[in-house]
């Protein structure tokens, strides 16, 4: 995680102006990637568990290097998979509100210490000429975040897909997420809550923002 991670909790945070220091291949070069290397994965593994003298006899950790990197395959086929196809449809209204998904769970890989961060992601946007399913919020969340990732940029990668296929008139995706980099080591805050924030369009406004946040305020109680 980034310097600004390292004060969690509080209220939600735009990215701070940086380059972005993702990982991830381009999306449109990632698509011919090819199949997860399970066996080069696997044989990696097993010089890791050799490095720290484990007996690989042991009945638990036999097979392990295999079921390791088959989770793997599964907890980061973003790498793999092809963007989302994303229909939308005509918006009837004219003059359409905000439009509020709450809570769609993530699951990610923290890129710096390849451990766990997970929690929800919130999205409101304010349609423009089209709408988009709600379920496809979440296969857009569920494409970024299964991969090596810092939550800005998951944040920032989820509003710029949104914004670029959907042209709304203004965009919000606000994520909360629980890094175990910070639970099982380092600070060592058991469920510290790390916030982030895309802003586009008119949601830089800032009661269109105050109105997203008692929306999902709402949808708690
Ligand atoms: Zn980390």
């Amino acid at each position: 995680m980034s310097a600004v991670a390292e004060q969690p909790g509080g209220a939600f945070r735009p990215r701070p102006v940086s380059p972005a220091v993702s990982p991830s291949v381009d999306p449109k070069t990632r698509a011919d990637a090819g199949r997860f290397p399970v066996e080069r994965v696997a044989v990696a593994f097993r010089h890791f568990l050799e490095s720290l003298g484990l007996d690989l006899a042991d009945p638990n950790l036999v097979g392990t290097d295999r079921r390791v990197a088959r989770a793997f395959e599964e907890m980061l086929s973003g790498l793999r998979a092809a963007e989302p196809e994303l229909s939308t449809f005509p918006n009837s209204k004219a003059d359409s509100g905000l439009v509020c998904v709450a809570e769609i769970p993530f699951y990610s890989i923290c890129a710096h210490h390849f451990l766990p961060f997970f929690g929800q992601a919130h999205v409101g946007y304010v349609p423009g000429t089209r709408l988009l399913g709600l379920s496809k919020f979440a296969r857009v969340v569920d494409f970024f975040a299964r991969r090596p990732q810092i939550q800005e940029d998951l944040t920032e990668q989820v509003a710029d897909l949104l914004d670029r296929r959907l042209a709304p008139a203004g965009l919000i995706v606000a994520m909360e997420g629980r890094h175990l980099c910070m639970e099982m080591r380092g600070i060592s805050r058991l469920g510290v809550s790390t916030k982030t924030m895309a802003v586009r369009g008119t949601m830089e406004n800032e009661s269109l923002q105050r109105q997203f946040f008692s929306r999902l305020g709402e949808s708690r109680r």
